[in-house]
């Protein structure tokens, strides 16, 4: 069947067949790295402090500066902005190793640097790259995404916080709500309506917005997981935002907010694999040590099945968010992989935390153990990043399946 090339279905053009890679391995560089990053987050992030970080609503700061030390933070940062350098592979190993460790703290990194990183990178002018990146990498510099407004969530572009460009400066009004980091970042990352006058895609712009600057306003929300990282709604009256910190040509931020957030699903796919890794480990090690009717309960087909579905599904995971950085790293469009990515990612970890909780009975209901904070952590993934159903919408887009 595979062979008739002559079959006119796209399942064997070649060209589609073509951008699955057939090397599987990683370099020794990667894997050292990939070594490094786990030696390290077993030093610095044991279960405890990651517990704490949970209970006690604690952004995990001191680790994060920690990594800035070793260079770690945003590691896709080309040398001459102060980083290293590093590609997308190398993003997804270094962010499923984190996650592994900390699901928590891999999500505050992303929501607090590595978004606003790679905007910046790609859209910002030369001066923000030479003043802004550097400070990035040396953890001295927090974001927070304002694209999400009460009237517009999977709608994004239909946005109506105001930017009136007043000489100099703009004078932003309106609100921004699950800014993620908020409390702790100096910049918001505003995406505001600069022209109400043309279609609305065409009248959006991002600017910069100091966190301390008069006429703003954040207020947490009370969530149910990602306690180590804040939510929050942000308020603009009357704030002055100067031109110089516009990211991006004025009204054309959409095409832009559009690419990263594209990029953002294979970021939190990577997350997500990192996370239902540690999931299947802890229900693996559980499903070995629990004695029932006189065996580990591992011995069970039933539970035997629960584990041999989690390992391929996170396989299956692994190899489509290896494969959308993969493309990203190749320049070759991305945006229904990473989709992809995102979606079977997401939806895999869900069904990972609700499977270990099923492996190991009471106490995985309980708070003495940390199944449930995944159950609850892995949650968002379904929504943040764009929800599963426009997910779906954008896969089946690219599928050629209308707009
Ligand atoms: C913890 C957390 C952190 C977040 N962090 C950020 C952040 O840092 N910055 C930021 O800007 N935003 C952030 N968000 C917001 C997130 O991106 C939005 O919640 C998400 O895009 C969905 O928007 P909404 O909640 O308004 O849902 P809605 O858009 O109102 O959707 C409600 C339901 O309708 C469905 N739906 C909507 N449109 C369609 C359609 N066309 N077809 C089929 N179904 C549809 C959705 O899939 C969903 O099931 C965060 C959210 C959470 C929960």
């Amino acid at each position: 069947m595979m062979g008739n090339r002559k079959d006119p279905s796209p399942l064997y053009d070649l060209k589609y067949v073509g951008e699955i890679t057939v090397d599987f391995r990683f370099t020794s560089e990667q894997e050292m790295f990939r070594k490094s990053v786990r030696d390290f987050m077993k030093k610095e992030c044991p279960l405890d402090f990651v517990r704490d970080c949970d209970t006690k609503e604690i952004f995990p700061r001191k680790i994060i500066e920690k990594m800035s030390e070793l260079g770690w933070l945003c590691i896709q940062v080309p040398e001459k902005y102060g980083g290293i350098g590093c590609g997308a592979i190398e993003m997804g190993v270094f962010l499923e190793e984190v996650a592994r460790g900390m699901n928590g703290l891999a999500q505050a990194i992303y929501s607090s640097v590595i978004f606003a990183a790679d905007y910046i990178l790609r859209y910002g002018n030369e001066e923000q790259k030479k003043n802004i990146l550097p400070k990035i990498v040396q953890g001295k510099l927090f974001f927070s995404f304002g694209l999400t407004e009460p009237g517009s969530g999977s709608d994004a572009a239909s946005l109506s916080t105001s930017a009136v460009l007043n000489g100099n400066h703009f004078v932003l009004n309106g609100q921004k709500t699950f800014c993620s980091c908020a409390k702790v970042a100096d910049y918001i990352f505003a995406a505001t309506r600069t022209d109400k006058n043309v279609p609305r895609h065409k009248g959006i712009t991002t600017l910069l917005v100091n966190k301390n600057a008069p006429g703003v306003v954040v207020r947490p929300i009370k969530k149910l997981g990602h306690k180590s990282m804040d939510l929050c709604d942000v308020f603009f009256t009357d704030t002055f935002v100067p031109t110089t910190n516009m990211v991006g040509n004025l009204n054309e931020g959409w095409i832009n907010i559009l690419d990263n957030v594209s990029r953002e699903r294979f970021y939190l796919s990577a997350i997500c694999v990192g996370a239902a890794q540690a999931v299947l480990e802890r229900s693996l090690q559980y499903a070995k040590e629990r004695f029932q009717f006189g065996k580990p309960i591992g011995h069970f087909q039933l539970i035997k099945e629960k584990l041999a579905n989690l390992q391929m599904e996170l396989d299956a995971a692994r190899l489509l968010m290896y494969r959308a950085a993969w493309m990203i790293d190749e320049n070759i469009p991305y945006q229904k992989e990473t989709s992809i990515a995102k979606l079977f990612s997401s939806e895999m970890y869900m069904r990972a935390a609700s499977q270990g909780m099923q492996i190991m009975g009471g106490y995985g209901y309980t708070m003495e153990f940390d199944m449930q904070r995944h159950f609850r952590d892995a949650k968002l993934y379904e929504i943040g990043g764009g929800t599963s159903e426009i997910q779906r919408l954008i896969i089946a887009k690219g599928m050629g399946l209308g707009s």
